[in-house]
């Protein structure tokens, strides 16, 4: 069985996906977390979502920023390809500092 084969008896299945990606604190986050809170494989998909560090949507019942605090609270890396948050954002600045100097020596 893949990562994704128990998605095929989700709470989710059928349903527009849309509702999973919206901001959070939105009508249509709450119609998604109650999706999941009837979803007979909610604690498998919250863990695969927390394992491969979902950036985006509602998986297993919690929005992004709260599977970030999930992994704080479980001591793990907290951004993006193992960085914690504060690293990938000084990376991302440093990467468009460096983008930006090349373009200014027209390299
Ligand atoms: S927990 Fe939510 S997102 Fe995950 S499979 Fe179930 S309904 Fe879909």
């Amino acid at each position: 069985m893949s990562r994704f084969d128990f998605h095929q008896h989700a709470a989710c299945a059928g349903q527009p996906t849309a509702i999973f990606y919206s901001d959070d604190h939105t009508t249509n986050t709450r119609a998604a977390k109650q999706l999941c809170q009837q979803c007979s494989i909610r604690q498998r998909c919250l863990e695969d979502a927390i394992e491969r560090r979902e950036e985006f949507g509602v998986w297993g019942g919690l929005t992004a920023s709260e599977r970030v605090a999930e992994r704080k609270r479980r001591g793990l890396p907290t951004g993006p390809y193992g960085l914690r948050y504060s690293e990938s954002v000084r990376n991302d600045r440093r990467i468009r500092e460096t983008n930006q100097l090349a373009m200014e020596v027209g390299a």
